[in-house]
């Protein structure tokens, strides 16, 4: 190391721009006289004259990376097209590390000609703001809590693979996950377990994969999985066969264990498309396929599928238009309390009239209703409407409504409910909410809150559908039930007698047991009327006692009934309530 130097003198502080800890250089370009300062050597982990110094000193140890741009930035300085040099870059430690610099440099004496004489300048230690800011970079990339990539780096590196594919040929292949059963354990677990099995089961989907290939989180329980290569539909079922295995094995969480599984939809290119987006989405769409499906399984796009979407998608615009326009309107089907033979309350049921297609049962929209969340502003029209008619009814008649899994999930039933109540004036025990099972599978400490609140306002609830979930018999106890729908299907044409007998009776006694009113569904016989009432039905239901009616034909039927004394059966006058 050399200082001093006929232009000035490197190696004295006084002209070399200087902070305490930054490290100083000096070069003399007429004597070739190089200097560095004791803390630049130190800031690289030498001892202060243990690297020898020279003009090339500093290129060396430059990053590859980085030496380009820094020699071009140098150039332009010294040409004099630029007022001063500062560059970012990486220079090699003695241990071999890798320290960022922000080197400042400035020529302090030219000739005549305008060549340099002298140059001196900076290298600031920066490495603690590099790393600052490249945790922020990762952290736009990835998703905190497991680790992943996140929706946006997916992107990237899908867009980028696809540019490679058009340059170069090839294939890869985009699967779109989504965890079956996590809200229910996320439910009953509480949040902390479930974000240890979201990091669990993103580790697990993650070894699955290749070191080329991408697994990012999207968001809540979906995941994305690029396969770098995808020449054909092979891999991709491999892959996704093995997922479901990894996903669908017990996850300890301490001393709990929980169990989900994972639906798969696939696209491949250049089979599906070649664009980003197109292949999302048409592998989104067979995840909805293999939801729908059944779960805890695979699905490749079909060119059906879009058709399909479009559709989902023109039936939504449709109800938000038919909510908008007053298209719905409710029919009300009787039921019958065998003991007295009066009507005991009437079911509401929703139909849409639409322009074209007629009366549309409400089996054809409710999913669609459900799945787009329009069932909660339809519920609440049908609440209002059905206690608005029944206030039109006599005293002792209830009206029973439907409500849907999604409308106890969103929160705002019992506000609904009671809105309902007060603008039409009808007293909370005369209106009866039935619900089906699924609402209770879905959520719930939710809705076991809710029906409680309910419950508590004087509104009866009924269990709808009954058997036709499972492990139904565990909700009896949890909830304040105050009637048992028996399933239709249990009493169907296609089931034997005895067979229908058989479980009507066990189902009736299991009611009576627990205090309900048990309700038998879809009687069109005189013979399933018979079987139902001697085997312990308190309540009847189906066309055999009269069909969904509109509302005007249910109190013309009523009042009848009410003048006449006392209530005559309505399966009498069947044809009156008849469509
Ligand atoms: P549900 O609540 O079990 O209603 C009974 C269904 O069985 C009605 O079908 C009714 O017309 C039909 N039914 C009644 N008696 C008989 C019979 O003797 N034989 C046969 N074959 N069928 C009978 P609908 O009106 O098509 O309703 C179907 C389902 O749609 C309802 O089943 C209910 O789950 C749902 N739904 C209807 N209205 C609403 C509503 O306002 N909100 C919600 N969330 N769901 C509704
Ligand atoms: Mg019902
Ligand atoms: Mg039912």
């Amino acid at each position: 190391m050399r200082a001093g130097g006929p232009h000035g003198s490197p190696g004295s502080a006084s002209t070399a721009p200087s902070s305490g800890s930054d490290g100083l250089f000096d070069y003399d370009f007429v004597t070739d006289a190089a200097w560095v300062s004791d803390c630049w050597c130190r800031m690289l982990g030498y001892e202060p004259g243990e690297l020898r110094v020279d003009r090339h000193t500093w290129v060396r140890l430059l990053h590859l990376e980085d030496k380009a741009q820094a020699l071009q930035q140098i150039e332009n300085h010294l040409r004099g097209a630029a007022p001063a040099f500062r560059i970012e870059c990486r220079l090699r430690c003695k241990d071999g590390a890798w320290r960022w610099v922000l080197a400042r440099g400035k020529v302090v004496a030219r000739d005549a000609a305008g060549e340099p004489l002298r140059i001196v300048g900076t290298h600031i230690d920066i490495s603690a703001r590099k790393a600052a800011e490249g945790r922020v970079t990762w952290m736009a990339q990835h998703d905190g809590l497991t680790e992943l990539p996140n929706r946006t780096t997916f992107r990237e590196r899908l867009d980028q693979r696809l540019a490679e594919l058009r340059r170069r040929g090839g294939a890869c292949a985009v699967l779109c996950l989504d965890l079956d059963r996590f809200k229910a354990v996320n439910d009953t677990l509480g949040h902390l377990a479930s974000d240890a099995l979201l990091r669990e089961i993103a580790h697990r989907i993650r070894a699955t994969l290749r070191g080329e290939d991408t697994v990012a989180r999207l968001g809540g329980d979906e995941f994305a999985v690029l396969l770098h290569q995808g020449e054909d539909a092979d891999r991709a079922i491999l892959v996704a066969q093995r997922l479901i295995e990894v996903v669908q094995a017990p996850v300890v969480l301490g001393a709990q264990q929980a169990e989900v599984g994972v639906s798969i939809g696939i696209a491949l290119t250049p089979q599906h498309g070649d664009e980003a987006e197109t292949l999302f989405r048409r592998a989104d769409l067979a995840l909805y396929r293999a939801k729908a499906e059944g779960r805890n399984t695979f699905r490749f796009f079909e060119p059906a599928m879009d058709e399909e979407a479009e559709a989902r998608r023109r039936l939504e615009l449709d109800l938000r238009r038919a909510l908008q326009h007053g298209e719905f309107e409710l029919h009300y089907q009787p039921i019958l309390d065998v003991a007295t033979g009066t009507i005991a309350s009437a079911e509401a049921l929703v139909r849409w009239r639409h322009s074209s297609r007629g009366l549309v049962p409400p089996g054809d929209f409710i999913p669609a209703a459900e799945e787009t969340g329009l069932i909660v502003p339809l519920g609440e029209w049908v609440l209002r409407a059905a206690t608005h008619e029944a206030r039109r009814w006599p005293e002792h008649v209830r009206v029973a409504v439907n409500v849907s899994a999604v409308q106890v999930r969103h929160g705002n039933l019992f506000p609904a409910v009671r809105a309902a109540l007060d603008a039409s004036g009808l007293s909370a025990e005369r209106l009866e909410l039935e619900i089906t099972e699924s609402v209770l599978m879905a959520d719930d400490e939710r809705a076991s809150a809710v029906l409680h609140d309910l419950r508590s306002l004087g509104v009866r609830i009924a269990l709808d559908d009954f058997g036709t979930g499972y492990s139904s018999l565990s909700y009896l106890r949890h909830f304040p039930f105050y009637k048992l729908k028996i399933d239709r299907s249990f009493l169907s044409v296609g089931s034997k007698t005895e067979e229908a007998a058989f479980i009507v009776r066990a189902v009736a006694a299991l009611g009576r047991g627990l205090g309900m009113i048990v309700v038998a569904e879809g009687v069109e016989t005189q013979e399933q009327y018979d079987v139902a009432r001697a085997e312990g039905c308190m309540e009847v239901q189906g066309y055999l006692i009269g069909q969904p009616c509109p509302g005007q034909e249910l109190r013309i039927h009523l009042r009848r009934s009410t003048m006449d004394g006392v209530q005559q059966p309505c399966r009498r006058s069947r044809h009156e309530c008849g469509r």
